[in-house]
Order: structure tokens, then C-alpha cells, then sequence
């Protein structure tokens, strides 16, 4: 007998008969003797749908009520895959976040889970009953509802597989596995057998949205066996794991990630201590910063440009501006028409010219690169949106074909 833990996404409960297919699926890993928690998120759309229902109404609401809402869309799916489950005869029974245990911190919209009191699924599983757990969402210190952040359900099921010492934690989606670019961008992406923790850890990071980051980060962490399948086809997907077989793959995939803003701080003083000022000034409002340039200092001065989330976007330029005084830089520019395309791969580690080739599919292109990061195992350039996708297929055809 094993515990296993199944996570299905909204496109996989949308309506009433995908909600059916779902307790058949959960229902017979059940059937074959296993002990099964499924972790759901809200049908289709519903999330998208709730932030523009409370944009109606206050585009300034708190993010605690905002949470109050959010966390409707995964209550929800639970009871109606808890009583799709009922129907076809099995013991069931549906939890919200706060009724399975979960405890985060206090941030709304993003919070971390501290921990999980699992007593009361233990006490349902137990009694041989398949538990519906309601995804994305938690309770924090002070009683409050709590979301994980856009796409958190994946990370609510790793959280509990990894809590509970599940044998097995499955993600079901609407594409068969982590492919070697998004499918519906690339036709050519393969499908990869596996992949390791930290390559899809980039991988999802820098925008292939097929997992939650925080769920590979807290699956390699309490190494929780990790597999993402189809939820509508019965073929094996692609198992994150620790160490894979490189298959003498140079890169893993291509991924694109259009939720950014670059911020650029120009005609600074070339003197010490001002990227300290900027950034731990931006830290103090959490606001994440992710590329950092800064330019060649020339004639006293130079420019730092860095890139944000859009949501940041216009913190970041308050914080700034109430900066200026202290900094005198010349001005501000700022752009929300780029996105950063990056290819990832454990194989580029001990391979020179990984970067030149990609550099080299954008020219050919004509695709104008604005900046460049990278890391041991993964080259990321700005560009302009409108040629984001070109480019994620121009470079997946360099390296994969
Ligand atoms: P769910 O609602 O099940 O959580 P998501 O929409 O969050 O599903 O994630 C699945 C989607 O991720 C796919 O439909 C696909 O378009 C997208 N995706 C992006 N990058 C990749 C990739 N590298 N491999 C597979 N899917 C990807
Ligand atoms: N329903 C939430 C969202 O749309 C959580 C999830 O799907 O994982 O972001
Ligand atoms: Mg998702």
C-alpha cells in the first residue's frame, strides 16, 4: 500500500464531466489499494475571474480580502470532486487549506507555508477515506486566509507529500509532461522523460508555468518524488528527480517569462555604496529584483538598470523617485514592452559557446537582445515582447530542432 498524492489543475476540473473523469482517476489508484490525498485548484478560469470581479468593485482592495476571495475558486472544486467521488461509492471527505492544516506566514497573495498540521488528514486517512484538500490557500497566525501565489496548488501537494512522507506526489495537467519549450509555443518541444530538481527549478523560475517554483524548490528540498502527467490521457509524463541521465542534451528547455519590467536608474554617481542604497532600499518594500546591469562608469557617472515584476513596476519607481535627493541621478526609464527569454540546462556547465549559439539564433533573427543574465545553468536575454515567441522557437530549433 502506498500514499500517494495527486494534484489536479483547473483546465483538469473545469466542468462538471472533467470533474467526473477526476474522481475516476483518483478513485482508482484508490481502488488499487492505495491511500490517496488529491489537492485541486479552482475550475478553469475562476481565479482570472475573481480578480477581475474585485477589480469591478475596487482595484485598491486589500490583499487580505483579496485572499478572502481568491481562496473561493479552490472551496469550490473540493466539495464538487469530494461529492463526484461520493457518487461512485468511495469514502471521501473535502478540506480546506486551514481545515488540512496548512500554516503560512502572513504575506497575502504570496505566503510561505510554515507548516502543516496534518492530524486531521491522518485521522481521515485512517479511516480509509480519500481526502480532497483545496489547494493554494492557508491560514496565517492571526486566523486570516492566506494565498500561495498564482499557480500555488502544486506547491500545496508537494507541501503535503512532503509532510505526510507520501511515496508518490503527481501532478496531473492539461499537457503530459515538462516539455523542452511550452507546447503551445514551440510544436516541436519533446517531451522529456525526466528532469532534474534544479533544472525544472529554472525552468519554472524563468516562466514554463507547468509547475509552481516553490514546489520543485520543496521538492528537492524534502525529496518528494515528483511526477507531472496528463490529466486526460494515461501515458506516463516526467518524473523531477535529483540526478537524471543527460542524454547528451547541451540544454533542457526554453522558456519565456513576459511579467517584467526593466527599471533604469541613469546618471548615478560612480562612487560607493549606491547599488547598497537602491537595493536594500527596494528590499525593505520586498520587492524582488531579478537582472541587474550596471554600466561602465564614464565621466563620474554611471547607469544601473535592473528588471521587476510589472506588479512592482510602479513601487519601485515611487521608492526611486524618493530616492532622488539622496542619489541625484539624472532620471528614470522605465519599460514594460520586453520579455526574457532563457534557455536552461545542467549541460551547459562544461560547454563553451552555449551562450554564443543562442546570441547567434536571435541575430540571425534580427531579435535585439537589451540584456543578458546567466548563471551555471542558464542564459537569459531581454527582448522586445513582440518577438518573444519567435524566439523561443528560432533558439529551441538551434539547440533541440
Ligand atoms: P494547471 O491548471 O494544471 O496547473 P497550468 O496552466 O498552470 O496548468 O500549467 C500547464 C501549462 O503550462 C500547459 O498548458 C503549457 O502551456 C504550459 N507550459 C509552459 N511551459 C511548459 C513546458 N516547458 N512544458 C509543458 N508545459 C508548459
Ligand atoms: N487557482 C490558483 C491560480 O489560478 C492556484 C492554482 O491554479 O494553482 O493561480
Ligand atoms: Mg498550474
Amino acid at each position: 500500500m502506498a500514499l500517494i498524492v495527486q494534484k489536479f489543475g483547473g483546465s483538469s476540473v473545469a466542468d462538471a464531466a472533467k470533474v467526473m473523469n477526476v474522481a475516476e482517476r483518483v478513485t482508482e489508484t484508490y481502488k488499487a489499494g492505495n491511500q490517496v490525498v488529491v489537492v485541486v485548484s479552482a475550475q478553469g478560469d475562476t481565479t482570472d475571474d475573481l480578480i477581475e470581479k474585485a477589480n469591478e468593485i475596487n482595484p485598491n482592495a486589500s490583499k487580505r480580502e483579496l485572499d478572502m476571495l481568491l481562496s473561493s475558486g479552490e472551496q469550490i472544486s473540493i466539495a464538487l470532486l469530494a461529492m463526484a467521488i461520493e457518487r461512485i461509492g468511495c469514502p471521501v471527505i473535502s478540506l480546506t487549506g486551514w481545515q488540512a492544516g496548512f500554516n503560512t506566514n502572513s504575506v497575502s497573495g504570496g505566503a510561505r507555508i510554515k507548516n502543516i498540521d496534518t492530524e486531521r488528514m491522518r485521522r481521515a486517512i485512517d479511516k480509509k477515506r480519500i481526502v480532497v484538500v483545496a489547494g493554494f490557500q492557508g491560514l496565517n497566525k492571526y486566523d486570516d486566509i492566506t494565498t500561495l501565489g498564482r499557480g500555488g496548488s502544486d506547491t500545496s501537494a508537494v507541501a503535503i507529500a512532503a509532510a505526510l512522507h507520501a511515496d508518490k506526489c503527481e501532478i496531473y495537467t492539461d499537457v503530459d509532461g515538462v516539455y523542452t519549450a511550452d507546447p503551445r509555443i514551440c510544436e516541436n518541444a519533446k517531451k522529456l522523460d525526466e528532469i532534474t530538481y534544479d533544472e525544472m527549478l529554472e525552468l519554472a523560475s524563468l516562466g514554463a508555468n507547468v509547475l509552481h517554483n516553490r514546489s520543485v524548490e520543496m521538492a528537492k528540498k524534502y525529496n518528494v518524488k515528483l511526477e507531472v502527467r496528463s490529466s486526460f490521457e494515461k501515458v506516463p509524463g516526467t518524473i523531477v528527480k535529483e540526478v537524471v541521465n543527460m542524454e547528451k542534451m547541451l540544454i533542457r528547455g526554453v522558456t519565456r517569462d513576459n511579467d517584467v519590467a526593466r527599471i533604469g536608474v541613469i546618471g548615478l554617481q560612480h562612487t560607493p555604496g549606491v547599488a547598497f542604497r537602491i537595493f536594500s532600499e527596494l528590499a525593505k518594500e520586498h520587492i524582488n529584483v531579478d537582472m541587474i546591469l550596471q554600466s561602465v562608469g564614464r565621466g563620474g557617472t554611471k547607469d544601473i538598470a535592473f528588471t521587476v515584476t510589472r506588479e512592482n513596476e510602479p513601487k519601485t519607481l515611487e521608492v526611486l523617485e524618493g530616492l532622488k535627493d539622496v542619489l541625484k541621478y539624472e532620471k528614470l526609464d522605465h519599460r514594460d514592452d520586453l520579455s526574457k527569454v532563457s534557455i536552461v540546462g545542467a549541460g551547459m556547465v562544461n560547454n563553451p559557446g552555449v551562450a554564443a549559439k543562442m546570441f547567434e539564433a536571435l541575430y540571425d533573427n534580427n531579435i535585439n537582445i537589451h540584456m543578458i543574465a546567466t548563471s551555471e545553468i542558464k542564459v537569459s536575454v531581454l527582448i522586445k515582447l513582440e518577438n518573444a515567441e519567435k524566439a523561443v522557437r528560432v533558439i529551441h530549433d538551434r539547440f533541440i530542432g
